[in-house]
């Protein structure tokens, strides 16, 4: 048995690349074979929805594939699952994970997952990698990755769907959220790679968004983007261990100084740092205690709700602009059309408003 098959645990879904292996980037041969093993194990709405209710890892794995699928005929069957179990999504906590690449997402997602598997609950991992939309390649998932948690019985990782627009990447990740709560899956934790675009549409589906960094503050702060401070709901400053332990000390100070002119990202939340080392798992429990805290706090003021609601309008929103824009963009009208009113535009001809509405007019006049 080779190394990649013995990582993976023995409900992953066959068809489908596990957070263990490197995901290629040649994508069309990757959804033919998506695509393959769907047709394989072709199983009705009903099915789907029973093994999904019944907790059935396989049948789960194999419903977000549905939901990965570009294919118009799964995408309609995947729609009819969601729709059937919409009463049984919602009640989980939803968090996000970010930091750089090295922070020690991966190493910290298995310490905290076990941490609440043990504690009884169950944990889905999902991730968000903004590089499988640009080269069809994976930066989360090129190494072995949360070896224990794979395994756990409690536990469910799906790594990110690859290919396809970052708004699509975006929808399925949304989708299989709600795939997993349906699971009975409490905890869904969202991990994301930071690179800007994908913490704001992260931050955009979770409850509590939490930074992963690193010591070296001094010029890691000066470099980090006050905007990316002002999404989060805790800076968690990892590897406090070691040598380390003072320094990760000095940063969390430093953070919490700067926080304090920021602005926070959940109403009535005070965002604040904290300092934890994954690999020997000291203050993951605290990290908890925090997140806990925060739920309790915004229930109870209706900001967890409203945030849940507000979310709900803005994925409408998303949806629409970008249905709509794949519409304009594959026209025949607009795709005969549009070379020669960008020549005319870059050449300074016409003025870009002016010929923005002129293809406009054209699409809607088709
Ligand atoms: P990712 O790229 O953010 O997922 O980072 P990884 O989890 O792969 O971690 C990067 C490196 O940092 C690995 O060599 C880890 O063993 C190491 N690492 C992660 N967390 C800790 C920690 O708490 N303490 C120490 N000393 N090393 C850590």
């Amino acid at each position: 048995m080779s190394e990649e098959r013995t990582s993976r645990p023995e409900w992953a879904d066959d068809g489908k690349m596990f957070a263990t292996s490197y995901v290629k980037g040649n994508d069309r041969a990757h959804l033919a074979k998506e695509n393959r093993s769907i047709k394989r194990k072709e199983r009705s709405v009903e099915e789907y929805v029973a093994g999904v209710l019944n907790h059935d890892r396989t049948i789960l794995a194999q419903a977000i594939t549905l939901i990965e699928s570009n294919a118009a005929k799964h995408t309609e069957k995947a729609q009819r699952i969601l729709h059937e179990l919409l009463p049984y999504v919602g009640r989980s906590i939803r968090i996000g994970i970010t930091g750089v690449p090295g922070a020690g997402k991966s190493t910290f997602i298995e310490a905290f997952g076990q941490f609440l598997c043990e504690k009884g609950h169950r944990v889905a991992v999902l991730a968000v990698d903004p590089s499988s939309s640009i080269t069809g390649g994976s930066i989360l998932g090129d190494k072995t990755r949360m070896e224990h948690l794979a395994r756990h019985p409690r536990a469910f990782i799906r790594p990110s769907p690859s290919g396809g627009t970052l708004g699509g990447v975006h929808r399925k990740t949304r989708e299989t959220m709600l795939l997993c709560e349906a699971a009975g899956y409490d905890i869904i934790l969202v991990e994301t790679v930071g690179v800007g675009q994908s913490e704001v549409a992260v931050r955009g589906m979770v409850d509590f968004f939490l930074l992963l960094a690193l010591t070296g503050a001094g010029d890691e702060l000066q470099g980090m983007k006050k905007g990316m401070m002002e999404l989060v709901d805790a800076i968690v400053i990892n590897k406090a261990d070691g040598d380390n332990k003072k320094k990760a000390e000095v940063a969390k100070e430093e953070y919490n100084q700067i926080l304090h002119y920021l602005r926070h990202a959940t109403k009535g939340w005070e965002t604040k740092a904290y300092t934890c080392s994954s690999l020997y798992g000291e203050g993951i429990e605290q990290i908890w205690e925090v997140i806990e805290k925060f739920v309790q706090t915004t229930k109870q003021s209706g900001v967890f709700e409203e945030r849940r609601r507000e979310q709900m309008k803005d994925w409408l929103h998303a949806m629409i602009k970008d249905y709509l824009h794949n519409r304009f963009f594959h026209h025949p009208v607009v795709q005969q059309q549009l070379p020669a009113i960008e020549e005319d535009v870059m050449a300074g001809k016409q003025p870009v408003t002016m010929a923005a509405e002129q293809l406009i007019r054209l699409y809607e006049e088709r």
